[in-house]
């Protein structure tokens, strides 16, 4: 039975309610009782708190999955499947507004973007619901005659998708999306900053008919997300997160040969050449620093610019820094919200300290941000260092602040060598006056996208993912069903027999 309520069953007198796991289609308490506090970054109140998953709930989960896989899912077509997610992509643009609110109490972000994010939703599912129902298989021409073979992609199990907190629903989206459509069933582990939101969405699923289980979500923290990833019956781990916590699940995954994705963090370089527009540049710098106040894993974050246009481009970017106005993510107002939780905002300030023992020189921001009516929020002002040099822990570590460290570079070759020397290669930016070098500088980048003359866009329609220490495998695009199935290939004797019993290849 599904449930429209976004409260669980659970309550204590006077505080706020507790939010319990979804498994099999009914929102359940955690069998320990536990659970922690979900605050409002913007307000700095609880508002609501999440059933912490143990170990038991956790397998209660997968189990479900594993029942669902192997039963009522497995019946479904490829065309039903299809059905199920435009129907689903309706409902979630029917909820556009209370998912994209949840969201904004869960992680701060501005309303405007996790609105439009979530209303956009909807393409990417009628999307996957088109990929459900292509052709995946392949006759093949062999060697020998009289013998058929053909393959084929079946679902890969039950798929563990853990996600960060910076985009919840779009990043669990690209999982749960091709997932589905590929006949897998999920268990989601949203991050402990931002689970409502993934609880919620999971209750639409339901309520817009997919079976009990294909959809299970375990709420908890970095624990319950440990305990997922290491369950036998897990099949294929997708995970949205930091590096290190990547590095961690690819070992567990290891452990198991359990199949695993990871979308990880970044440090990307946006390249101003000296040739540029420099309106659209400073403008593309901008949005991809300051946008989702730098909380996403394509950030921008080193911005490289050439000698003749440094002076300029570090002024403008000052000023731009300075007129932002920080404040309630509810108002249209408003161009940056609060940082996501206590943590992420004490390691953004942090940042400043290291900075300023590394050398660089702060020409915006780099204080707290006071928001008129919020004065508990987590604000920061939009923060610029300029004087940045490559081997600064500024210019080397992921951030995921509203931080950006301009460097300085004299040519083409020296601004491809100081962009790809990073561990990270998730995203890049080049702007530049000429065709030319735009392609040579975008062929010799090592990061998974690269963006001419824009920054910060992605599609359904194209695969997304890192090169080096960003990732492994691709979300979206044509082949985003591929992660979520093994190939079987299938051979058919027409007529040939053994003919020699020692000799395969005869
Ligand atoms: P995180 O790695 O701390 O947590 C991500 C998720 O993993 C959370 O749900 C968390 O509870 C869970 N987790 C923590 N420890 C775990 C463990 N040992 N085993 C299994 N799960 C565990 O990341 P975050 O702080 O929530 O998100 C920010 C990071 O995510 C940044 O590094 C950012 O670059 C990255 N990110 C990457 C992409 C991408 O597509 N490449 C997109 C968004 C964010």
């Amino acid at each position: 039975m599904s449930q429209s309520s976004t409260v669980a069953p659970e309550t204590d007198a006077g505080a706020p309610p507790v939010k319990g796991l979804f498994i099999d289609n009914e929102i359940v308490a955690a069998r320990s009782g536990e659970h922690f506090d979900v605050v409002d970054p913007s307000s700095g109140t609880c508002w609501i708190r999440a059933a912490d998953a143990s170990a038991q709930d956790v397998d209660a989960a997968v189990r479900s999955a594993r029942r669902a896989f192997e039963g009522e899912w497995a019946d479904y077509r490829a065309a039903d499947r299809a059905d199920f997610l435009i129907r689903f992509g309706q409902a979630v643009a029917e909820h556009a507004e209370e998912l994209a609110d949840l969201q904004v109490r869960e992680n701060g972000k501005l309303m405007r973007e996790m609105h439009g994010q979530t209303t956009l939703l909807r393409e990417y599912f009628n999307f996957y619901a088109g990929l459900a129902q292509m052709p995946t298989g392949t006759t093949n021409a062999l060697h020998v005659r009289e013998m058929v073979n053909y393959t084929v992609r079946e679902p890969i199990g039950v798929v563990a998708a853990v996600t960060p907190w910076n985009s919840p629903l779009l990043l669990l989206t690209w999982k749960l999306g091709p997932a589905l459509a590929a006949g897998c069933t999920v268990v989601a582990k949203p991050s402990e900053v931002t689970p409502v939101s993934t609880v919620r969405f999971a209750q639409l699923a339901a309520e817009v008919g997919l079976p009990p289980g294909v959809f299970n979500v375990v709420t908890g923290l970095g624990a319950a997300g440990a305990e997922l990833t290491a369950h036998p019956g897990v099949d294929k781990i997708a995970f949205t997160g930091s590096t290190p916590t990547g590095r961690a699940i690819a070992a567990t995954a290891g452990s198991r040969l359990t199949r695993v994705s990871l979308e990880l963090g970044g440090k990307s370089p946006n390249i101003v050449f000296a040739d540029a527009d420099l309106d659209g540049a400073v403008n593309g710098v901008v949005a991809g620093i300051f946008g989702a106040s730098g909380q996403t894993c394509m950030a921008g974050s080193r911005i490289l610019v050439q000698d003749g246009a440094y002076d300029e481009v570090v002024d403008r970017l000052a000023k731009a820094a300075d007129a932002i106005r920080v404040g309630d993510p509810r108002s249209p107002a408003s161009e940056m919200g609060a940082i996501a939780c206590r943590t992420q905002y004490d390691k953004v300030l942090h940042y400043v300290d290291v900075a300023k023992a590394d050398g660089a020189r702060l020409v915006a921001g780099g204080v707290p941000a006071q928001v008129d009516g919020l004065p508990d929020g987590l604000f920061v002002r939009p923060t610029v260092y300029a004087d940045v040099t490559n081997d600064m822990r500024i210019a080397r570590e992921e951030v995921f602040g509203p931080v950006a460290s301009v460097l300085r570079f004299r040519d083409e070759a020296e601004a491809v060598a100081v962009a790809n020397d990073t561990e990270f290669g998730l995203a890049a930016g080049v702007w530049t006056g000429s065709v030319a070098r735009a392609h040579r500088v975008a062929a010799r980048l090592k990061a998974g996208t690269v963006w001419i003359n824009n920054y910060r866009k992605t599609s359904y329609a194209t695969p997304f993912g890192g090169f080096k220490q960003s990732g492994l495998g691709r979300e979206n695009g044509a082949d985003a069903l591929r992660e979520f199935t093994e190939e079987k290939s299938v051979w058919v004797d027409t007529g040939q027999g053994i003919k020699d019993p020692f000799n395969p290849r005869a």
